[in-house]
């Protein structure tokens, strides 16, 4: 029996039932591998997923081709010998189709416009993918769109046969076939041959639509990503409803959005500006409060007090720094000044010296091993955090701090 024989998706990819005779079956991993007289079942291969369905009251789970047969894996034993049903998940074999198909139609789109060639093709659950070797540009993907769907709206017949070396000869293929014998081509009328062992639909109408939704440039080259059929008409679902959902929420229409996106945007690049500015001015009149307030910790109190304190309006690390370096930067301002405040799950710990006896990175690892927590630096800043447990909150960090401190002091 010939391959072609035995593989019935080569010549009926609509057959979804079929009976085949059980030729050997083998436990493997906790499921069975069983090969049969003839098969309906695709095993993956040529860039498409295997299909799934049963045999007999067995799941099929995967199904593969080993030393050129096809393998069904199963979830429980068939007996040797014996006729048994079969059959596939016809949803998502079609899906396959589609997608399969639309691929075909999509490259010649490329290779006709414009002689780019597709190196790589990927189909996931999800998505599809084809690699170009060239880099087209947003515009002639469109128009390579625009191509596909138009061969779609002929639809054209799409036939596969297996041909001899002269018939192979004869016909112009768009890529060279992978196998040298039992060359199966498949051609869209008018449009397309090429060398392919999956399945496809009768017509090309049947792929639906082809949409395709972004590309990347990848080493000389680009991915495209695309859906046909069902598949596109639910990403197309989604991005109606995502964009009309945006429109409703911005009280504009949706031809107005990239407008109002935009004037968005520079609403809050002024914002942040303005926060910016606002919050610097903050940290100065912080920073002169502290001082002011300041119960030295040491130090030379005529040089400069050392300052450590728990701060409880500061939710960001390097605002805490900030507030730090204005503090020690300050004319008559402290000489170290080591602050600490809770942000979200942890304490931050930040330490600025201008006194040569206090080494701030050191100060900062010493006080922080002592909470479970990390940080380091050099002699003048330092800084961490540790863990926000209980019997570990910006206060008691600071009498941390305080102690190693006063044991420089
Ligand atoms: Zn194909």
């Amino acid at each position: 029996m010939s391959l072609a024989e035995k593989r019935l998706y080569y010549h009926d990819s609509y057959c979804t039932r079929f009976t085949g005779v059980v030729t050997s079956c083998r436990e493997a991993e906790g499921r069975w591998l069983v090969r049969l007289d003839q098969t309906a079942f695709y095993p993956t291969s040529g860039g498409q997923p295997h299909d799934t369905g049963r045999l007999g009251d067995a799941r099929v789970l995967d199904v593969f081709v080993e030393n050129g047969e096809v393998v069904h894996a199963t979830d429980r034993p068939l007996p040797e010998g014996e006729a048994v049903e079969g059959e596939i998940d016809w949803v998502r074999r079609h899906d396959f189709m589609q997608q399969h198909c639309g691929q075909h139609v999509l490259s010649a789109s490329f290779e006709q416009l414009y002689g780019m060639d597709t190196v790589g093709f990927h189909l996931g659950a999800e998505w599809v993918t084809v690699d170009l070797d060239a880099e087209p540009t947003w515009d002639q993907v469109a128009e390579a769109e625009r191509l596909a769907n138009q061969v779609v709206w002929e639809d054209r017949p799409v036939y596969a046969r297996f041909v001899t070396k002269e018939e192979l000869a004869a016909l112009p293929l768009r890529r060279a076939p992978k196998v040298n014998e039992d060359v199966r081509v498949v051609t869209i009328e008018g449009f397309d041959h090429n060398p392919c062992g999956g399945t496809h639909p009768h017509r090309t109408g049947e792929i639906g639509l082809i949409k395709v939704v972004k590309t990347e440039r990848m080493r000389g080259g680009t991915r495209l990503t695309f859906v046909c059929g069902k598949r596109a008409l639910r990403v197309v679902q989604a991005r109606f409803e995502a964009v009309n959902e945006l429109a409703r929420r911005l009280s504009v229409s949706v031809e107005d959005l990239p407008a109002a996106v935009e004037k968005l945007s520079q609403e809050a690049q002024g914002a942040q500006k303005r926060m910016r500015v606002l919050q610097d001015q903050w940290l100065d009149l912080r920073a002169e409060a502290l001082v002011r307030r300041a119960a030295p910790e040491g130090g030379d109190v005529q040089g400069g007090p050392w300052i450590c304190d728990a701060v409880e309006d500061v939710d960001t690390a390097d605002a805490l720094r900030g507030l730090a370096q204005r503090v020690t930067g300050r004319e008559g301002g402290a000489t170290v000044c080591a602050l600490a405040a809770d942000t979200g799950e942890r304490v931050s710990l930040v330490v600025v010296s201008r006194d040569p006896r206090v080494d701030a990175g050191t100060v900062v690892r010493a006080a922080l091993a002592a909470h479970a927590g990390r940080g380091g630096g050099n002699a003048k800043q330092g800084q961490g955090s540790a863990p926000l447990v209980p019997g570990t909150d910006a206060s008691t960090v600071c009498e941390t701090v305080r102690r190693v401190l006063a044991s420089l002091a």
